[in-house]
Order: structure tokens, then C-alpha cells, then sequence
């Protein structure tokens, strides 16, 4: 048989040191921190560590063996995405170029409406979860709640009771490392035979899709994976840039709350003195959302709508933001992407019990509305990697994504703006 040739990442790093090739991801910004690596290698090994007072990236300890490092290769989402798995693509599936393989798409929120106003739209993924844990239809959640230790970070969490994980409501948009015990955990559920549903990012889902190819614990007890449509985070200097506007000192901040109690709802800071501020969103994110302050790979992310989640929620304001008007008075819905059977299925149950109302269908054309910078993003991402290539930068390999196909729609002119760009800013600002 002939040998598969490495992807370009493998050869790319193929010449360094087990621990070196981990250190380049992470200076090359593909480093997400999700925490998967920490959970692989052990963390007397890996450490997900704040570098520079800002982000929560894999830190080598000790130096590494060559199989450990290859098995982070094979989960990295800095290394490695790819959309939905086959097995999960049904025959009466549709396809769309730009929102991948989904099988409804449609409006809804949580039925009760404490869940749906704590929730960060309409509390759809918080209601999911709900109803899975109160028909008994996995053991526990694993999804991320406000940081224990870094008020702006969210932190792991695993959810046995309702309270818990309506607790955890909200969306938690600084680094939050939920994968940071995933093998423990299949080691846990291997012992005890309890299954879970995994509520991350576009990239967690990666992650865990990775994790499956070469650890089938992962199938056999995450039975469920659902996702939020994800434009990137806010690394820590964007967040104190943000708050410095507002007289807001990071480092005294006691507690943090991006959105939710409302759609989007403000973001509240509880100081360690008592104060709170409120912000609302369009203060905070900008009424472009020009605070945004992206971590690299972020910004040249393949996969923001969660191609290979189960179920996708995301926001539903028209041009993709709220307008001032919205802002008191949004009940808050979800547009949601049903991909996969399973998905399907939980969702009709939880209509069915009561968890979830409904509402309109969609169709992508839709989600292109609510979406426009998932849409920009998704079509200017093959032109970015190309550029990012041409000065050697780590670059994931990509699989299922529709990047070229999505290229091919552009201008030649904007794919080379794209491309130089890239590499432009990766030679002069080194991925940041
Ligand atoms: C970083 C980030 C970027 C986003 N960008 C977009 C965007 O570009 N477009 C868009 O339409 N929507 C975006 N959202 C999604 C949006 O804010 C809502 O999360 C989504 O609509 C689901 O709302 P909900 O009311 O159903 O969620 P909720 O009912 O509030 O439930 C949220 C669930 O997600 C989990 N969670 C929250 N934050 C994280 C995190 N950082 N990592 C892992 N799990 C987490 C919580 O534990 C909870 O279970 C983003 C969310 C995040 C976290």
C-alpha cells in the first residue's frame, strides 16, 4: 500500500522536538485553549497557562514523547478541523455551501421563561440541556460556567441537576478551557457507565470529533453535542482595553457577566468593592463590533458555525447585531441549525415535553441575514490559509469545510487581498 503523504501541518513541524512542535502552535496563535492537550499529555506535562497576563494557551513542562504529541496533532482543533462525520450525514440531508449539512433550520427559544431570559438569546442550548437531564437522557452536562478564579474566563463545568446548568447559562466570550478534563472524564464514564451531552464551541465540537477518531469512548458516552455559532472571543487585552474606555479597572473585577437576563442583555461587572457597572452590548462590543479584539486563530477561523455539532444555536438579528431599539425589549430566539438525526430527534422531544417553543422555519438564505460576518469569514478563510502558508505558518488541515468551493465565489481580486493580507500579518505582527 502507499504511504499516505503528512498533511501540511505534519510537515511543517515534522523537524521539531516533540515539546517544540506544541510551543509553535501556541506562537503561531492556533492555540484556542481548549485544554484538550493538558487532558492528553497529563499536566505535570502540558499546563494551560496565562502567558503574558493574557491567554490561556498549552505551556510544555517536561518534554514530551513523540505519541502524545501525535495523538494532540490528531485533536487540535489549531491542527486539525473537519465538518460533519460521515456516518452522521443521512441520504435526505440537505446541503448548503456555506451552512454545511443541516436538516431543519428554524426559530425557537425556551419554552420557560426564566430559562429564555437567563439565557444568552433565547436560552435554547440551556433548555436542551434541561430536558436531557430531567427525562434522564444522559447523566450529566459538560459545558462552561463563569470562572471561579478569572471573573472574565469561563471554566469547565459538569452539571447534575437543573439548577447547575441553569447556572452555567450564558455565553462566556474570554477563554474557557472546557476540554481541560475530557479524558478523566471518559476514564470516569468508562467505569461508571454514565453518558453526557457536551455544550462547547465550534471548536470544542471539533475537538471532541477529533478525540473520536482515536478514542471510541468518546461515542460511546458523549451522546450528544451541541454548539453555538461562534464569531471568536475576547482575548484579555482587548477585554481591558474595552473596560479601560469605560473606567472599569479588569483587575478589580469580582464577578463578570457577558449577556443573557435579557437578549443580549448588558454585560454586568461586579467590582470587588460592591460597585456593579452595566454595560449594555452595543457599548461594549461596539455598535460595529469594532471592540472586538480577536485572538488570531479566531480571526482566520474554518469553522465558526459548528459544522459538526449536533445541533447549532445562534443569534437572529437582522445584519447581525441589535439594534439600539431591540436592545430593552428582545424576548431573545434562537436561530438554530439542526445537523445531524440525533439532533433532530432531541430537538422534536424537547418541543414535545414542553422545554422548547418553536417558532418559524428558516432556510440559509435566512441565516445569511443573521450571519453576515460568519458568511464573510467562512468565504475568505482558503484565501487566508494560502497566505498564511506562503510564510509558513501553522495552518489546521482542513477537511469538509467548503472553504475552496466558497473561495471560488469571490473576486480573484479580494482572495489575493485576503491571501496577502494574511501573510502580511503574520510576517510583520506574528499572529497577532
Ligand atoms: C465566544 C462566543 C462567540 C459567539 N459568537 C456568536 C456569533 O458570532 N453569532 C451568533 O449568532 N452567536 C454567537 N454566539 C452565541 C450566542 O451568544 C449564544 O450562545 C447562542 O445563541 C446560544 O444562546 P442560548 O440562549 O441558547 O444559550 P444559553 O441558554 O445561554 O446557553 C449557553 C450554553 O453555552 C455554554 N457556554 C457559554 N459560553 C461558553 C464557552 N465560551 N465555551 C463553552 N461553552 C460555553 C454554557 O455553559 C451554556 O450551557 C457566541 C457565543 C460565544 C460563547
Amino acid at each position: 500500500m502507499r504511504k499516505k503523504k503528512p498533511s501540511y501541518v505534519r510537515r511543517l513541524l515534522g523537524s521539531l522536538s516533540p515539546s517544540e512542535q506544541i510551543e509553535k502552535i501556541v506562537e503561531q496563535g492556533m492555540c484556542i485553549g481548549c485544554g484538550a492537550c493538558q487532558s492528553i499529555a497529563g499536566s505535570e506535562y502540558i499546563e494551560m497557562q496565562l502567558v503574558n497576563g493574557s491567554d490561556l494557551v498549552a505551556v510544555p513542562k517536561k518534554e514530551l514523547s513523540s505519541s502524545t504529541v501525535d495523538q494532540i496533532l490528531s485533536v487540535c482543533p489549531g491542527t486539525k478541523v473537519e465538518g460533519l462525520p460521515e456516518p452522521l450525514v443521512e441520504k435526505d440531508s440537505t446541503y448548503d455551501e456555506v451552512w454545511g449539512i443541516w436538516r431543519q433550520m428554524t426559530m425557537a427559544h425556551a419554552q420557560d421563561e426564566s430559562t429564555r431570559h437567563r439565557g444568552s438569546t433565547g436560552g435554547l442550548l440551556t433548555a436542551l440541556a434541561l430536558f436531557l437531564l430531567e427525562a434522564k437522557s444522559v447523566n450529566f452536562i459538560l459545558h462552561a460556567r463563569a470562572s471561579s478564579t478569572h471573573p472574565a474566563f469561563g471554566e469547565a463545568t459538569i452539571s447534575r441537576t437543573s439548577d447547575e446548568v441553569k447556572l452555567a447559562a450564558g455565553s462566556r466570550y474570554g477563554p474557557t478551557p472546557t476540554l481541560i478534563d475530557i479524558v478523566h472524564i471518559l476514564e470516569q464514564c468508562e467505569r461508571t457507565k454514565e453518558t453526557f451531552a457536551l455544550i462547547g464551541t465550534p471548536c470544542d465540537i471539533t475537538t471532541m470529533r477529533n478525540l473520536a477518531q482515536i478514542d471510541s469512548r468518546v461515542d460511546r458516552f458523549c451522546r450528544y453535542q451541541l454548539t453555538m455559532v461562534c464569531g471568536g472571543f475576547m482575548d484579555t487585552a482587548g477585554l481591558r482595553n474595552v473596560l479601560d474606555q469605560k473606567g472599569v479597572d479588569i483587575d478589580k473585577i469580582h464577578k463578570m457577566r457577558y449577556r443573557g437576563f435579557g437578549c443580549p442583555g448588558p454585560a454586568r461587572i461586579e467590582m470587588e468593592d460592591g460597585i456593579v457597572h452595566e454595560i449594555d452590548y452595543l457599548d461594549f462590543w461596539g455598535e460595529d463590533d469594532s471592540a472586538w479584539n480577536l485572538p488570531h486563530r479566531c480571526k482566520i477561523c474554518p469553522d465558526g458555525i459548528g459544522d459538526s455539532a449536533d445541533i447549532a444555536a445562534a443569534d437572529s438579528w437582522d445584519g447581525g447585531a441589535p439594534s439600539r431599539l431591540s436592545l430593552s425589549d428582545d424576548p431573545g430566539s434562537n436561530s438554530t441549525i439542526i445537523r445531524t438525526l440525533k439532533g433532530e430527534e432531541l430537538f422534536k422531544a424537547a418541543v414535545k415535553a414542553g422545554y422548547i417553543c418553536q417558532e418559524g422555519s428558516l432556510i440559509p438564505r435566512d441565516m445569511d441575514r443573521f450571519q453576515p460576518h460568519q458568511v464573510r469569514k467562512k468565504g475568505a478563510v482558503w484565501a487566508r490559509f494560502v497566505g498564511m502558508r506562503s510564510a509558513n505558518s501553522v495552518v489546521p488541515d482542513v477537511r469538509g469545510l467548503r472553504l475552496k468551493p466558497l473561495a471560488r465565489r469571490n473576486p480573484i481580486k479580494l482572495n489575493l487581498q485576503e491571501a496577502r493580507g494574511a501573510k502580511k500579518r503574520v510576517k510583520e505582527k506574528g499572529c497577532k
